[in-house]
């Protein structure tokens, strides 16, 4: 059963058609790849399936029910996201960029966090719990206390894939994570994918320039070029097919 349909999906930005009848399934529990060089459209279809963008025509589902133009919502419904560019609080802790997103499932209202203030406080140490917990996956835990912004490189884009994690998603979209990363970065960010898909029992759509990342992690991949979905198969049928061999060596 699907978690995500894509169904027909264009959206114009002044006469530039960034999408064009795009059309994709994940299947839960899947981790696919979604390529394509600068500009095809990549970006735009997670800017449309967090409801950042509204299609111009066309359909976006999640676990059933239609996408809407509320952020905040979606991340609720169970939609995770990094960025190309890394967005974190950088002048917040490494613990408290993870606590932030965990406050997204937590409810406060004036009167109940005064009346309920010892409960407040259980809360915040589970929560404190939970986020040290997801950075030891992440092998973050030492920095827990160091600011976001005196991270290496490296570590601030796990840091944001943790972040993303902490809001329990059920669809994770990872945009270009292994951007910027020299190759013993990009393993360990192989392996962490891996590990998160399997530990997770998460649905994965991954993003990203590094082919060969993607071929090894990916049983699933569109491929996209000028806004249209180009090819989709398995990495093996990805490779062959001569569409994909001209949008690429045409890049
Ligand atoms: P990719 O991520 O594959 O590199 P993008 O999805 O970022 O590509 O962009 C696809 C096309 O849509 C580009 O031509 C880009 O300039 C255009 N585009 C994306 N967002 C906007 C926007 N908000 N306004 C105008 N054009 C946009
Ligand atoms: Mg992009």
């Amino acid at each position: 059963m699907s978690l995500l349909s894509i169904k027909d999906v264009s959206i114009d930005f002044g006469g530039i058609k960034a999408l064009i009848d795009v059309n994709i399934e994940l299947e839960k529990g899947s981790l696919t790849g979604l390529i394509g060089p600068n500009g095809a459209g990549k970006s735009t279809v997670f800017n449309i399936i967090t409801g950042i963008y509204k299609p111009t025509s066309g359909k976006v589902t999640f676990d059933g029910k239609a996408i809407s133009q509320k952020p905040y919502n979606n991340t609720k419904l169970g939609i995770a996201r990094t960025f190309q560019n890394i967005r974190l609080f950088k002048n917040l802790t490494v613990l408290d960029n993870v606590k932030i997103a965990e406050h997204i499932h937590v409810q406060y209202g004036l009167l109940s966090s005064f009346i309920q203030h010892k409960k407040y406080l259980d809360g915040e140490k589970t929560q404190d719990k939970q986020a040290m917990d997801l950075l030891k996956i992440f092998n973050l835990d030492k920095h827990a206390l160091n600011l976001a912004k005196n991270l290496p490189y490296g570590e601030q884009r796990r840091l944001e894939i943790a972040r993303a994690l902490a809001t329990k998603p059920k669809l994770l979209l990872l945009d270009e994570p292994a951007a910027g990363m020299n190759p013993q970065e990009t393993k360990e960010l192989t392996d962490t994918i891996r590990f998160i898909r399997d530990k997770f029992d998460i649905t994965i759509l991954l993003i990203e320039h590094d082919m060969s990342l993607v071929m090894d992690l990916c049983e699933d991949i569109y491929v996209m070029n000028y806004g249209k979905i180009i090819a989709h198969g398995t990495p093996d049928e990805i490779k062959k097919n001569p569409e994909v061999i001209a949008a690429y060596l045409g890049e």
